[in-house]
């Protein structure tokens, strides 16, 4: 029997909503990505990706492109503030290759999502459709359909709300309004050409060899790492918000930056001098849901728009490309109309607890992280220096439980089983008692 293609509709054309579109159109289905910008593009500069994120970019036949647009980091360094020495590193090369199959990019977010934008249009047969000026005000959830801000109903037989941290479609979905919350805390974000940095001898070492460098201070961090062939070094420097209320991203003045972080190591301050133009982002956050998945069967969420988290183990969009990944799969697998809505809350149920976990560990990083100096701060220091790894670690790359976690996730894998578990339960399409025992 010829397998079932469906129409999907994509809302949001993110980092998430185009890894959806390219697996689920490689799953056999036609898809539709409204996006409400006037271009497509990706703000701020550079992204990490980890192998997680990684595994499935190659799965889509993308190696060769992001292997092009990106940088190795050889190592993950915690530093201190005050001098910049080193407490405690994790080696990443070879390590994940070997261990967990696939790099550890480093890129320009603009690159990474020409990436995918590129691919869509590639993937041969159907194509993928990624529709700009397409701002979707409204959902019906049971047609489905959406409506756009110029009045116009586009129906589909799945839609997908990957929208972002202020999603209309989760707000529709939970039928109130859900602006994010402050997290009080705001990111810096700066790039400094790499040839400027080597002009100071005492800048050398961190452009002469990608790693990536993170200084620990008192309620604030700095993860600095190169991009574009090494061109460019990239810094996030994270810091308690100060920013007017109502504005989430503003120009800022590298001297203010300075202001803040004038007690720390002066290599750092010394590369924040050579910037300029810098620009600050509030850091906000959403409440986890009860659900991502409408009782219809013809609705669900992925990325920021149901999980968004703050940056702090770097994993945000790596658990938004693993959604649209295991979603994507498990649409490949679709026997039956029928068995959509089972699909989604499995779906939900493979996707739901590991990236609440990935919230919470991000959260539970700015501790870690942003220590006042003191008497815990010196046994943080002296437990990363002894390099006593165990888990708990608070070098979380580097505790081994909590690194097989992040890295070694293998969603294909997952869908695997689940596909089998959902087919031995359901059994002659009935997806109802699945549904009932998730
Ligand atoms: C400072 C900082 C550093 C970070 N570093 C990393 C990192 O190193 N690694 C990592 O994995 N993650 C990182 N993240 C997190 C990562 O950026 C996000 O998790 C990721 O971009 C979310 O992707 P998304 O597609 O879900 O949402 P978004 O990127 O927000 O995309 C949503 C899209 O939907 C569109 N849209 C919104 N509303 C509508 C509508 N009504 N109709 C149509 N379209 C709409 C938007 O225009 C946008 O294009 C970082 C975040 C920050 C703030």
């Amino acid at each position: 029997m010829p397998k079932p293609r469906l129409n999907v509709l994509i809302v949001g054309a993110g980092l998430g909503g185009l890894s959806a579109a390219i697996a689920i159109r490689l799953a056999g289905h036609e898809v539709l990505v409204l996006e409400q910008a006037s271009t497509l593009s990706e703000v701020g500069a550079g992204i990490q990706i980890p192998p997680n994120s990684a595994r499935f970019l190659i799965s889509w036949g993308l190696r060769e492109a992001m292997d092009r647009v990106s940088v190795l980091p050889e190592t993950i360094r915690l530093r201190s503030y005050r001098d910049g020495s080193i407490l405690n590193e994790q080696p990443l090369v070879p390590l994940t290759e070997e261990v967990y199959g696939g790099p550890y990019w480093h890129c320009h977010r603009a690159d990474f999502h020409k990436v995918l934008v590129e691919k869509c249009y590639a993937i041969g047969g159907l194509t993928i459709e990624v529709r700009i000026n397409s701002m979707v005000t409204e959902i019906d959830f049971e047609a489905p359909s959406v409506t756009l801000s110029t009045g116009r109903t586009i129906g589909a037989d799945l839609i997908v709300g990957s929208d972002g941290l202020k999603s209309k479609c989760r707000e529709q979905f939970l039928g109130r309004s859900d602006p994010p919350h402050l997290t009080g805390d705001l990111a810096y974000r700066l790039l400094v050409k790499a040839e400027e940095m080597r002009k100071h001898k005492d800048l050398e070492e961190f452009v002469s060899k990608p790693a990536i460098n993170t200084w620990m201070g008192p309620q604030a961090h700095a993860v600095c790492y190169l991009l574009k062939g090494g061109g460019y070094y990239n810094m996030v420097l994270i810091c308690p918000d100060n920013m007017p209320g109502g504005v989430n991203v503003m120009p800022a003045d590298p001297a203010e930056v300075l202001q803040l972080f004038k007690s720390w190591d002066p290599r750092l301050k010394k590369m924040i001098s050579l910037v300029s133009s810098v620009s600050k982002w509030r850091l906000q956050n959403s409440t986890e849901m009860a659900s991502w998945t409408h009782p219809s069967g013809k609705f669900t969420l992925l990325g920021d728009a149901c999980h968004a988290t703050l940056p702090y183990l770097a994993q945000g969009a790596a658990i938004a490309v693993e959604d649209g990944g295991v979603l994507g799969g498990l649409l490949g697998k679709l026997e039956d109309r029928s068995q959509l809505p089972g699909l989604l809350r499995v779906y939900e149920g493979l996707r739901k607890n590991r990236t609440t976990k990935i919230v919470v560990g991000s959260t539970n990083m700015r501790d870690i992280l942003h220590m006042e100096d003191g008497e815990e701060q010196r046994r943080r220091d002296a437990v990363l220096l002894a390099d006593d790894i165990k888990p708990g670690f608070p070098n979380k790359w580097r505790d081994p439980v909590f690194r097989n976690f992040l890295f070694s996730y293998d969603g294909a894998r997952e869908v695997e089983i689940a596909w089998e578990r959902f087919r031995e339960r359901s059994g002659s399409g009935a997806v109802g008692t699945f549904r009932a025992m998730l």
